[in-house]
């Protein structure tokens, strides 16, 4: 125990470190003169301390060993208080619930985010006491959290005076009108953490620790005295404008920013096909009305309100808001099972149409009726696991060859490839499920979603689908034209980037390229200036073909273009599709931070940006349709009988999918993949044929070790 005696007055410096428990926990004593001092804040510790929740490392950017398993703070308070104080804490990586406790008694939690933020906490007068009081922050939670918690203040004062002792009066405008546009405002101070404001939700403002989110373009936000970068934005398509700002107590301060849309996306909508609110999911902290202000804000031009086992109509709440002209809604349903989650649109506005009780996917799909009335079927986050079931778990799913292995056919016509919410830490990984699926026949549309709860945290249109249609008055988009270009396949997903595959400067994602078409591939890069991308990768049966770095230095491309580049493709033997994905690095910045993932694999995480086209189909052999590469191998296995030799030789001049195809059949007609009768044919096998076998029986064995693994 401490020695020293805190309670000389005024000595609120007199700090001393002291471990005082077995499990490590962290103590400062500080004597504090409570009331009447000069100044008004007391540094209570000055350092970010990390700490851990659970057993496990969470990120390897981490030390293996944490200072503390929470942080505890003692300090003296010369007299009793007897008006509210504020307290002003630091945190980043909060991903659990960390608890915030003076004297036993509950402050609050601290905001779920893992942004850098620093917030500031009502004390009321009854929770301090004169002597020594205790600080507590501790977390609890399904799975181990390391975070970073420190810079703890003390101030005098109550909240609302803390944060309203300067003012800034922000104006966004658009720079190509002077007009007013709705927009986000990102408030950081000098060490880029987000900072809590004065501010409130309330009409047209959504609100959390430094961000504020407008839907006219206007914001007035109090805030503490002290030095801070304001940005303001509004999603991807727009550049992102930048000022420093000193304000000193007492002052209002005028900020106009400028901003102006950057990627050239005429003739596509932004649609978000994942929309939630706590209003009807219960869950998040995005109210209906907030939901309406980021929507206009993050330029969202079709949201798609997928609130659990309800079907919500945004179109009122929008007209209230008056936002209306910014987007054009519609409603949908995530139809939650204990099985998945599906999103389902276009539904009527009410409670839930659709029964999410079934107890398999036939029983399922049956209740959702995919097809009826043009619906649409969205099979999301396919990798995550929600009520101990995973859709695309290796048990159950040959994700290279689309193969189930529990007999439920998959009736969704959208996938899921990026859920900004829920991303994953293979980025590619559902970009590559999604080829196995066309391979193995099925029309099946990939999708970006946000599956945004929220409002700052994982916000709403963060991934995105573009999909082609006429999109000059946002708030009159024509809904059947969308309708029909999404079912067709005309769609471009973004997630911090976008890319673009023209074959002969006619065909693009969702059509089919006739025979004898010249292949003269245009292959396009988008994003706004504060993005960047890296790379460029072009899939022909989802199998690498052409692979292009891109360096911005030495690209002359216009803003919002990064890169623009013409080749002629070999013409294939056979029908392929083909898309392009392009990947970036992600953002660090506080203005359009990318998530660390949801469920992660690794402990490593290197942030990163994403863009996919939908695919391209290619008609080489002239039949006028789209040929799959199942199709082809139905042909050759049942043409070669389980003869592995003439398998191999007609599989030839096939490519890899073909032969992934090839190996998934012969094991479907019980043919013995593991014997010599196939080992020894194989290893004199070209290339593509080996690939596709060995990725076949790589995939096969993963799934059965998860099988004997349940
Ligand atoms: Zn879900
Ligand atoms: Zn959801």
């Amino acid at each position: 125990m401490p020695t020293t005696s805190p309670f000389t007055k005024r000595t609120w410096q007199n700090r001393v470190f002291v471990d005082l428990s077995p499990v490590a926990s962290i103590v400062f004593l500080v004597a504090v003169s409570a009331i009447g001092a000069a100044a008004d804040e007391r540094v209570l510790d000055a350092r970010m301390h990390h700490i851990r929740f659970g057993e496990t490392r969470e990120w390897s950017e981490f030390s293996p060993q944490a200072e503390a398993d929470e942080l505890a703070l003692e300090f003296a308070a010369d007299t009793a208080v007897a008006t509210e104080t504020t307290l002003r804490i630091r945190h980043r990586d909060v991903k659990q619930t960390w608890q915030l406790e003076l004297n036993g008694k509950s402050l609050g939690r601290l905001p779920v985010d893992e942004n850098l933020m620093v917030t500031y906490w009502a004390v009321p007068p009854s929770l301090i006491r004169a002597g020594v009081n205790r600080l507590r922050i501790h977390g609890s939670g399904k799975s181990s959290d390391d975070v970073l918690l420190g810079d703890v203040c003390w101030d005098d004062r109550p909240r609302a005076v803390v944060l309203s002792e300067a003012k800034l009066e922000v104006r966004v405008v658009d720079a190509d009108n002077s007009h007013l546009t709705p927009a986000r405002i990102t408030i950081v101070d000098s060490s880029g953490a987000l900072v809590s404001t004065g501010a409130t939700s309330a009409g047209k403002l959504a609100v959390r620790p430094g961000i504020v989110f407008t839907a006219d373009g206007t914001a007035t936000i109090p805030l503490p005295s002290g030095r801070y970068r304001v940005y303001a934005g509004r999603g991807f398509e727009y550049s992102v404008a930048e000022a420093a700002v000193e304000l000193r107590p007492g002052e209002s301060n005028p900020l106009q920013l400028a901003i102006r849309r950057e990627v050239p996306t005429a003739g596509y909508a932004a649609c978000d096909t994942h929309c939630h609110t706590f209003t009807f999911s219960r869950h998040g902290d995005a109210t209906i009305e907030e939901r309406m202000v980021t929507l206009a804000a993050e330029g969202v031009e079709i949201p798609i309100a997928t609130d659990h086992n309800v079907q919500v109509d945004y179109a009122e709440p929008a007209k209230r808001l008056g936002v209306d002209r910014y987007f054009t809604p519609i409603t949908g349903n995530e139809v939650t099972t204990k099985f998945g989650h599906f999103n389902v649109f276009p539904l009527e506005p009410g409670p839930s149409s659709i029964d999410p009780t079934g107890a398999d996917w036939p029983t399922i799909f049956a209740a959702i009726r995919p097809g009826v009335a043009g619906r649409f079927v969205v099979l999301n986050h396919a990798r995550d696991i929600h009520s101990g079931y995973r859709p695309f778990d290796p048990s159950r799913h040959i994700g290279p060859a689309g193969e189930r292995l529990d007999g439920w056919n998959l009736e969704a016509n959208l996938i899921e490839v990026v859920n900004s919410g829920t991303t994953q830490s293979d980025g590619l990984q559902l970009f590559h499920d999604w080829f196995g699926l066309l391979n193995r026949g099925l029309r099946i549309v990939p999708v970006g979603t946000s599956d945004s709860h929220d409002v700052a945290r994982h916000f709403v249109g963060h991934a995105r689908t573009y999909v082609r249609c006429d999109d000059r008055d946002a708030g009159a988009i024509p809904l059947d034209e969308f309708y029909r270009n999404l079912a067709a396949g005309r769609v471009l997903v973004s997630y911090g980037l976008l890319a673009d595959l023209q074959i002969a400067d006619r065909y693009s994602a969702g059509d089919l390229v006739p025979a004898a078409t010249p292949l003269r591939v245009r292959l396009r890069v988008l994003g706004p200036h504060w993005a960047t991308a890296s790379k460029v990768t072009l899939y022909a049966d989802g199998v690498a073909i052409r692979e292009f770095k891109i360096d911005e230095r030495k690209t002359a491309a216009p803003t919002g273009v990064k890169w623009d580049h013409e080749f002629v493709l070999e013409r294939p033997r056979h029908d392929v599709f083909l898309s392009a994905i392009a990947v970036g690095a992600g953002v660090r910045k506080p203005y359009w931070p990318t998530p660390k993932p949801y469920q992660p694999t690794s402990p490593d995480w290197t942030p990163y940006s994403l863009a996919g086209t939908g695919a391209v189909m290619i008609d080489i052999d002239g039949d006028g349709r789209f040929t799959c590469a199942r199709e082809y191998a139905e042909r050759v296995v049942a043409k070669t009988k389980g003869d592995f030799s003439a398998l191999f030789t007609a599989l030839t001049n096939y490519d890899e999918a073909t032969a992934i195809q090839g190996a998934s059949l012969s094991a479907a007609a019980g043919h013995s993949l593991f014997g010599d009768e196939l080992r020894k044919p194989l290893s004199a096998a070209p290339t593509n044929v080996r690939r596709g076998f060995q990725r076949y029986l790589e995939a096969w064995r993963e799934s059965r070790t998860a099988q004997s693994s349940q």
